[in-house]
């Protein structure tokens, strides 16, 4: 049977949320396309495998010292040794800063077409229609990949986590992955010891409404400490120095799908939405009723977040 192929994304010995989101999309697309989800882990010494195989029914390692760190040549040799060996109909590759770069590498090398940034399938009599955003996620593309095989990229918080549970068979392709004209020097932990708001499950996040930094941290940082949650931002937050990059939701910061989202005066522009719009539940506290967050939300809150914040810190006590 024809496989669905997650290319599984790790880093300092754990697969990423993205993997797991990913091997999600790739049992829809595997149902609707009569075929069968299956993931494939390019790494040294495929130490991820059995983690891996508890998600999907099968792994393909493909085990070389070239794969140590990731390259965009290297992991394409790779990708295109095991849809090589097996019977590959689709690659599923994460949108994340390494899948764009050698997504589009996989689908020259396979000759075959690629859609990106997607964050919907639908099935129409075995063909997939893919869905993606684009001109910042004011207009839907729904295309379709007229090629045998295909390469999609999904954008992150597009699919729910594959629940662990299974134990799929690992089997290992032989294949010699040979040195990348990329050599990685170092790896270097960008905003090391920062706090990593795309894990969070609670998410209180302030924009410009805020004022300045005492304001922000008196009512933003004390609501998400109050929740057990982390404080995040908008971008003019985080320009202007109220808080660190690492807490920028937005399409030039952090994607971030958390069960509770609430968005204090923070307009709602384009950009910051395509980072929080995947959150399950979202307050939004603005005192203009006009405010775009308004179109997304949950719940909305009209008023002055100067008051409204501290009700509610009153109310949960
Ligand atoms: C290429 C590009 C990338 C970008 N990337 C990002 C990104 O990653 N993340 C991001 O956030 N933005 C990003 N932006 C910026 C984005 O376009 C907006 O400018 C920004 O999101 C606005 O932030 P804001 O909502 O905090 O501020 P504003 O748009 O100024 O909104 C402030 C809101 O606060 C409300 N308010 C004011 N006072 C109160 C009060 N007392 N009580 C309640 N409400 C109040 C106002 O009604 C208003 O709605 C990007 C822009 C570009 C061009």
């Amino acid at each position: 049977m024809a496989r669905i192929l997650v290319i599984a994304e790790h880093r300092n010995g754990a697969l990423s949320e993205g993997t797991l989101e990913l091997c999600k999309a790739a049992k829809a697309i595997a149902s609707a396309a009569g075929a069968q989800p299956a993931a494939a882990l390019l790494s040294k010494d495929g130490s991820l495998a059995a983690e891996l195989a508890k998600y999907v029914p099968e792994v393909f390692t493909v085990s070389d010292g070239n794969l140590e760190n990731y390259t965009a040549d290297a992991y394409t040799q790779a990708v295109k040794a095991v849809v090589d060996a097996q019977d590959v109909k689709g690659v599923v590759i994460a949108h994340s800063y390494d899948g764009v770069d050698f997504a589009a590498k996989v689908a020259m090398a396979l000759g075959c077409g690629i859609v990106s940034n997607c964050n919907k399938i639908e099935a129409q009599g075995g063909n997939i229609t893919f869905t993606r955003n684009t001109y910042n996620g004011k207009i839907q593309e729904q295309k379709t990949v007229k090629t045998d095989k295909f390469v999609a990229t999904f954008e992150k918080g597009a699919f729910d986590k594959e629940e662990a549970g299974g134990a799929g068979s690992v089997t290992a392709v032989s294949a010699s992955i040979s040195a990348s004209r990329t050599k990685v020097k170092e790896v270097v932990e960008t905003m090391a010891g920062s706090v990593d708001i795309s894990q969070a499950t609670i998410i209180v996040s302030g924009g410009r409404g805020t004022k300045d930094k005492d304001k922000y941290n008196d009512v933003i940082v004390n609501l998400a400490k109050k929740l057990g949650g982390e404080y995040a931002a908008s971008r003019p937050v985080v320009d202007s120095g109220w808080t660190d990059a690492a807490r920028q939701v937005g399409q030039s910061g952090k994607t971030v799908t958390p069960k509770l989202y609430i968005a204090a005066g923070i307009s709602g522009a384009i950009q910051h939405v395509a980072g929080m719009k995947g959150s399950q539940c979202i307050v939004a506290i603005n005192k203009d009723p006009e405010a775009p967050i308004f179109n997304i939300a949950t719940y909305g809150i009209v008023g002055d977040l100067f008051e409204v914040i501290p009700a509610m810190m009153e109310a949960i006590g």
